[in-house]
């Protein structure tokens, strides 16, 4: 017993030892953090073994799963889709797992009880999920959920990576909520580890896209550049698999080359913020859909107020501040009519 509250004490120790180096001023805090932690599940595979570990008050509960309780094979994802009838999108939730709840609950996107409620809809979140806010497992396990109860449907829940998805798989830790470097100091992993090649979300993510095209509509996190289109051959799933192979590598070893400049640059498709500078007209904008065969492209990662559009209706912006836990919207498109979802669950048609 005794050498169970030393353990303890020296764990709380070194925990408050990593906060001193990250947020020197704030070590009381960080102690009610601890202590009050509740988080998880991370499912870990080990030896085709399932474990799921969860914190609970500041301790680590572990348990074996069923070998099938989850599944630990996922193909990358197809990323080009037709004949779709309304899709709903978002984008940069950024942890504010409460405030995407309510306005996916308020838009019918879910019902009250969190489950899949939009029929054979498509629900598009245009990354950023990862970083800043408390609750980004939540939001990561909710997705997974509405992504299997929509399939079941006809519907489908696409999580495009954002920058700060790639961020993390590249270990910059620099917007990782500070809860979450608690978690990973309980776990005994660095962050990204936590979502590592041997966990469920961790395989799941691996198989997601950057770029998604659903009818003729194109969704991916910044936005696709001239300079882009200048360096890379316009194919999607091309493009999505450059990037997942790209998951594997080291930021200093992607540095020496091109590749990181194109796909991870300014004018890449994850940090690209080009359309809402106003230094492109009409024809630019044009000559982008056309290169792209795409009618529209939806974008989050540069943030306003509500959704916006641009370039008469071309280009939308779906990243509405959803960070800050405090208002946010979502974008319809219905058979080819656009309109915002607020908050509170009415729609502003564009
Ligand atoms: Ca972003």
């Amino acid at each position: 017993m005794i050498k169970k509250i030393l353990t303890l004490i020296l764990s709380i120790a070194s925990l408050l030892t990593v906060f001193g180096q990250e947020v020197k001023s704030e070590q009381v805090i960080n102690d009610s953090i601890i202590t009050k932690l509740n988080d998880g599940p991370y499912i870990f595979i080990k030896d085709n073994q399932l474990i799921e570990k969860n914190i609970i008050d500041g301790k680590v509960v572990s348990k074996k799963l069923q070998n099938n309780a989850y599944d630990t094979i996922y193909k990358p994802e197809k990323s080009v889709f037709n004949n779709v009838m309304k899709v709903a999108a978002l984008s940069d939730i950024h942890g504010q797992y409460d405030l995407a709840v309510e306005i996916l609950k308020n838009n019918k996107i879910i019902d009250k009880d969190l489950n899949w409620n939009f029929g054979k809809g498509h629900l598009v979140i245009v990354g950023d999920i990862f970083d800043r806010g408390p609750k980004v497992n939540q939001m990561l396990w909710l997705t997974y959920k509405l992504e299997h109860q929509a399939k079941a449907k006809g519907g489908d829940v696409h999580f495009i990576f954002g920058n700060h998805e790639y961020m993390i798989f590249l270990k910059d830790f620099r917007y990782v909520n500070e809860k979450y470097l608690a978690v990973s100091k309980l776990l005994n992993r660095d962050y990204n580890e936590l979502y590592g090649e041997d966990t469920v979300l961790g395989r799941w993510l691996r198989s997601k896209p950057t770029i998604l095209k659903i009818n003729d509509n194109i969704y991916l996190h910044g936005g696709i550049s001239e300079e882009f289109l200048a360096q890379v051959d316009f194919d999607i799933e091309a493009i999505n698999n450059t990037m997942r192979q790209s998951n594997g590598r080291s930021k200093e070893d992607m540095k020496t080359t091109d590749f990181y400049k194109t796909y991870y640059g300014s004018t890449g498709p994850i940090w690209y913020r080009g359309y809402f500078k106003n230094d492109l007209d009409d024809e630019q904008i044009s000559n982008i859909l056309k290169q792209t065969n795409a009618m529209h492209i939806i974008v989050g990662h540069t943030t306003h107020d509500s959704i916006v559009s641009l370039y008469d209706n071309r280009i939308f912006g779906v990243d509405s501040r959803i960070k800050k836990g405090e208002n946010g919207e979502i974008l319809f498109i219905i058979n080819n009519n656009f309109s915002r979802g607020t908050k509170e669950g009415s729609r502003i048609k564009f």
